[in-house]
């Protein structure tokens, strides 16, 4: 007979030999170890082992079971649901919260070089500001403000883009890295002080007001594509200034 693998427990899930049932547990496929948990342990495990053994790709029911089970009365169960939830959904947190974030204010800070549309580098040094009540975008440029207002729909809109799309409130996340400051003790002095010198210099800040009275303070030492289109979305704003056509300039 084929019976190499043992016999199957259906509350620990695992193939065991035949000596690890009694002769009831044999029948009601349930291991001697598991046999003796109560019945409210054992439909424990049993959760916890589905949990555990979740295929990668969910049916809609175990996505629904998945979803309710972070809910449930017993806390062992609910935060493994949650850890396996996130591990089959890693957005949906991200998701949930941008329904609630709303940016009241922000500034925005890059020095370094960023990319334009056509891939040519430019030297920036910009200090943008966003605020939401007055609608007023400021942009100063090596000691030139400029200040331009947008209407309530565009200033929403464009506060919307940067919690919705540039996922702002993820940057800190995204993008910091931890400075290098635990090398090898092998590594070079002049390394080191590169490194405290571009702390004191990143190359983009920011710091964000939601409505929800939250605040995020955050910064980078490189400048990652989102951070660059921000800064080139934003800076469109007080490119038309002077030639009223938007097209691209032949040169
Ligand atoms: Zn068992």
């Amino acid at each position: 007979m084929a019976k190499k693998h043992g016999h199957y427990c259906k509350v620990c899930r695992e193939y065991k030999s035949n000596e690890s049932f009694s002769g009831k547990g044999h029948s009601a496929h349930i291991c001697k170890k598991c046999a003796v948990l109560s019945p409210v342990e054992r439909s424990k495990e049993m959760t916890l082992t589905r949990l555990m053994n979740l295929p990668y790709r969910l049916s809609a029911e175990q996505k629904a079971w998945l979803k309710g089970l972070q809910q449930d009365k017993c806390s062992e169960i609910a935060e493994a649901a949650k850890v396996v939830y996130a591990e089959h959904f890693p957005y949906a947190e991200r998701n949930a919260r941008k329904q609630q974030l709303h940016i009241s204010e922000m500034t925005f800070v890059v020095q370094d070089e960023l990319w334009d549309e056509f891939g040519d580098s430019f030297d920036a040094q910009i200090v943008f500001i966003l605020d939401r009540k007055t609608k007023l975008i400021s942009c100063t440029q090596t000691g030139v403000s400029n200040t331009i207002e947008l209407t309530a729909k565009e200033m929403r809109k464009l506060l919307n883009r940067i919690v919705n799309e540039y996922e702002v409130f993820c940057w800190e996340e995204d993008f910091s890295q931890e400075m290098p400051d635990v090398l090898g003790e092998d590594e070079e002095e002049s390394t080191v002080i590169e490194v405290s010198e571009d702390e004191e210099h990143p190359s983009w800040s920011v710091s964000v007001s939601y409505s929800s009275g939250e605040k995020q303070q955050m910064k980078g030492f490189d400048i990652p594509v989102r951070v660059n289109e921000l800064a080139l979305d934003l800076l469109q704003y007080f490119e038309n200034d002077e030639d009223a056509d938007d097209e691209r300039p032949d040169i």
